[in-house]
């Protein structure tokens, strides 16, 4: 058993805290860049043990009436709200997120759990119009088995419990793995699962190995994963050669279109922007990574988008003063700043941060905004995953769309437009799977999130986010024993 001091580095295997019997994997603070802690990770077997687990949890798990699940569920939203400044804490020295935003995404966390123990006993499937009256014809959604949900490290709880929230209330069970960067907050949900039967949720830390185990695990019925685009294009081939369901949340270049009508408003549409680029230190999936403005507001709202900026106070994510923390690692920091050495080299300009921001330690960019970037860069193109705002004049709402559209990816979308027909313009043409108009990266449990075309593919949150982790039956029922006119003899049939 692992002694007080190590509770939160153990893994949760079938109900009980077990210690990792793999590799040690150091947890940094990316503020101080000290070592907070070792996980050790899931060994070979210990993954095997967690799947086990699931798998023996599940036949009584799914059996249990809806109704206990939902008590179940409300119970670990209950828990997580109790433990909330503890799992904040955690999540802002492991992942350098500003605490008043972990503070958040804690109480997002919860509210997830709440809002599917009531989904999951709302419906369980559909009657619909039989082939004679004397039948009765049914979709019947039935759980899928065990579930593999595999979160990155920008929103480690959040994007976690929009997995296992609604697999648990179709009725499955999980072996969930955090990312090799912010395991610790996950370890730390052995207490606000507790209560749940053994196995149910089962909790592995690692690295992309025990990710990938997890991914081909011949009874790992489906696997929900968020991350990189190529990571889950490895995942998707794993279970496509099972053919095990999926539902993949992945990167983003999220366009940001202001419309000319905005003029009186233009400094709201600034600071939602800078809020957009900067949340997390622009490590969002949803981040607004390019900014498309009318040109004749264009200089104009530069101006506001940088003197607001300039304010942005960076420093120790635990200060309540500070509005963006350290990036998460050093290799993410240095991604960040290679694309954006590259745009300059190609002819754009910083006009404003892009260094360290005065910071003598931690993984800090201080917030950059940059005009003139090539269209082809890959500041452009590519996702960034960093604090960059790269602004570009369009000389119509035709222009922007059509850029907007232009990458291979389609998470989000926002616009800024008090003008009717450019926000239906918008919601229809505009290839992503959120569209915000005035109200940048507002999320909803009941609003489905996902992306079009590299973007994911599937969807969680709402009812789809339910159904993800659903198996769908046609139950065709006959209420009379008798033999049917169409079957053989056809001499008979035929003839009549
Ligand atoms: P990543 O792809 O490097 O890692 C994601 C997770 O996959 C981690 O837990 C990692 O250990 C695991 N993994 C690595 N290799 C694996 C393999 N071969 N098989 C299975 N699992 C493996 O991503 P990251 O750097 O942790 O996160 C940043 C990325 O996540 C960005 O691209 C961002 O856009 C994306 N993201 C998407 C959403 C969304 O909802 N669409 C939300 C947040 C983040």
């Amino acid at each position: 058993m692992p002694t007080e001091s190590d509770q939160t580095t153990a893994l949760l295997i079938g109900g009980e805290q077990v210690a990792g019997a793999g590799a040690p994997i150091p947890v940094e603070n990316p503020y101080t860049t000290e070592t907070i802690v070792e996980v050790a990770a899931a060994s070979p077997e210990q993954v095997e043990a967690a799947v086990a687990a699931a798998r023996e949890a599940w036949p009584a798990w799914a059996r249990m009436p809806a109704g206990e699940r939902c008590e179940l569920l409300h119970e670990v939203a209950r828990r997580l709200r109790e433990d909330a400044e503890g799992l904040a804490r955690t999540m802002t020295a492991e992942g350098g997120k500003p605490l008043v935003e972990n503070r958040d995404e804690l109480e997002w966390t919860a509210a997830a759990f709440d809002y599917y123990a009531e989904i999951g006993r709302d419906h369980a499937g559909r009657v619909i119009p039989p082939i004679e009256s004397t039948q009765l014809a049914m979709v019947v959604k039935d759980p899928l088995g065990v579930v593999g949900c595999i979160v990155p490290w920008n929103y480690p709880l959040l994007l976690l419990a929009w997995k296992v929230a609604p697999a648990l209330a179709a009725g499955n069970c999980v072996v969930c793995k955090p990312s090799e960067l912010t395991p610790l907050s996950t370890l730390m949900l052995a207490g606000p699962f507790g209560h749940l039967p053994a196995g149910v949720v089962n909790l592995v830390a690692g690295a992309g190995e025990v990710g990938a185990a997890i991914a081909s695990h011949p009874d790992v019925d489906c696997v929900a994963f968020t991350g990189s685009v190529a990571t889950g294009k490895k995942v998707a081939a794993a279970c496509t050669a099972r053919m095990a369901r999926m539902n993949l949340e992945m990167g983003g270049k999220d366009a940001f279109i202001v419309c000319a009508d905005v003029a009186p408003q233009l400094e709201v549409a600034a600071r939602g922007g800078a809020w957009a680029a900067f949340l997390n230190a622009g490590q969002v999936c949803t981040s607004a990574e390019r900014f498309y403005i009318a040109e004749e507001l264009f200089d104009d709202y530069v101006s506001a988008f940088v003197g607001h900026t300039r304010g942005l106070v960076l420093g120790d994510p635990f200060e309540v003063a500070t509005d963006i923390g350290p990036m998460v690692s050093d290799p993410q920091r240095a991604k960040v700043v290679a694309q954006l050495e590259a745009a300059t080299a190609t002819g754009a300009e910083v006009l404003v941060g892009g260094d360290r921001g005065g910071a003598e330690r931690g993984h800090f960019l201080s917030p950059a905004v940059v005009v003139g970037a090539a269209p082809d860069s890959a500041l452009l193109r590519e996702e960034t995953f960093g604090p960059v705002a790269p602004i570009v004049p369009v000389a119509s709402l035709d222009e922007a769309i059509e850029l907007a559209n232009g990458t291979e990816f389609g998470l989000g979308a926002n616009v800024y437009t008090g003008d009717l027909e450019n926000a239906v313009r918008c919601m229809r043409e505009l290839r992503a799977g959120t569209v915000w108009i005035n109200d940048p990266l507002t999320d909803n449990d009941a609003g489905p999130f996902g992306g079009f075309k590299q973007s994911g593919l599937g969807r969680e949150l709402g009812r789809e986010g339910l159904e993800a982790f659903q198996e769908t039956k046609h139950v065709h029922m006959e209420s009379r024993i008798e033999r049917k006119e169409w079957w053989y003899p056809y001499r008979e049939y035929g003839a009549g």
